[in-house]
């Protein structure tokens, strides 16, 4: 059996010392991680621990955008003066998830790196595709009133649980990863993966890829967000839906609108086509709904979870709402 190696890393390149045939496991707050270990669905060989990174600030970039360190504590994030005058979607989305306890640990990296919801992942008396490759997927014909309507494959359909994330989808953030080949930036609506035939593969980062930080862009002058986040209880519950709106209303007309869905997705769900449905339109109710039908226009229900398909649009034409009144 291979011994259990853990380690604290003082520098990201320290942190990236290869480790011999391992590959690594980055800890920070143990949000995710750590319940997975505890239930037994993650058993990493190595731990790197990271939380003396440099890696905990939020600063304003050179073109006006913000640059948040992968260490930067979701509490601290959603209360950062900037992030609130600035990127109001981003502050509400964080602080609809989780617990304040659970937002004073969990960190920018890894709320991007969260796993599934899914009860039969995180329950290894199941098959689960995406615990074990080709091992089936129960939630296709068992209970999937919480699975994803979009983005699904016969081999997996579960959906991403970040609120976070989905903020910064409608954002544009970028992330900036660093491994032991060098640094490079993936524009997040490039990061994520859909299930298809490879469910356990969940992002584009490669073994041991570490990330650094993520960029905000500047938002155009005049430009309004908001996130609305519809779920069973008002606290501690993630999203059966939700959708962050980023607009700009010039006269009446929307110039410019960046949407995303989350709960609905097998990723944080960037709806371009009901964007463009949008764009150069007077901000009514009537396009707001035309928006919506072509956000969830390919969406697949099983057998619990159609009512999603309503409620996302929903929540779509009310956020509109709020962002262009
Ligand atoms: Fe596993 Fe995905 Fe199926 Fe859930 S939906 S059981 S995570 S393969």
């Amino acid at each position: 059996m291979q011994a259990f190696r853990y380690m604290q890393a003082k520098t990201v390149d320290e942190a990236l010392d290869p480790v011999p045939d391992s590959g690594p496991r980055f800890v920070a707050g143990g949000t995710t991680l750590v319940d997975l270990m505890k239930l037994n669905v993650e058993t990493p060989h190595s731990l790197v621990d990271i939380n003396l990174l440099p890696l905990d600030q939020v600063e304003a970039t050179a073109d006006g955008g913000l640059k948040v360190g992968a260490l930067v504590r979701n509490s601290d994030l959603a209360n950062h003066a900037e992030v609130k005058a600035r990127y109001a979607v981003l502050s509400e989305a964080l602080l609809s998830g989780a617990s304040p306890q659970l937002r004073n640990m969990a960190t920018t990296g890894g709320n991007l790196l969260q796993r599934t919801r899914c009860y039969y992942y995180r329950d290894i008396h199941y098959a689960c595709n995406k615990r074990e490759p080709g091992s089936g997927c129960p939630a296709q014909d068992g209970f999937n009133r919480i699975h994803a309507v979009l983005g699904g494959s016969d081999q997996c359909v579960a959906t991403h649980p970040s609120d976070m994330a989905v903020a910064m989808m409608a954002l544009e953030a970028v992330v900036h990863a660093k491994g032991t080949k060098g640094e490079r930036q993936i524009a997040l609506e490039d990061f994520y993966l859909v299930p298809g035939t490879t469910p356990h593969k969940e992002n584009v980062l490669e073994p041991g890829e570490l990330i650094t930080y993520v960029t905000l862009p500047k938002l155009a002058a005049g430009t309004r967000s908001h996130y609305l986040k519809l779920r069973d209880r008002a606290q501690y519950e993630f999203a059966l839906a939700s959708a962050a709106v980023a607009a700009q209303v010039e006269g009446g007309r929307i110039r410019r609108v960046r949407i995303a869905l989350g709960g609905v997705g097998t990723k944080p769900w960037r709806a371009k086509e009901a964007e463009a449905v949008l764009e150069g339109k007077p901000a009514q109710t009537k396009h707001f709904e035309e928006a919506a039908e072509e956000a969830m226009k390919d969406a697949k229900p099983l057998q619990y979870n159609g009512f999603k398909i309503e409620l996302a649009k929903q929540a779509l034409v009310r956020t509109l709402s709020v962002v262009t009144a």
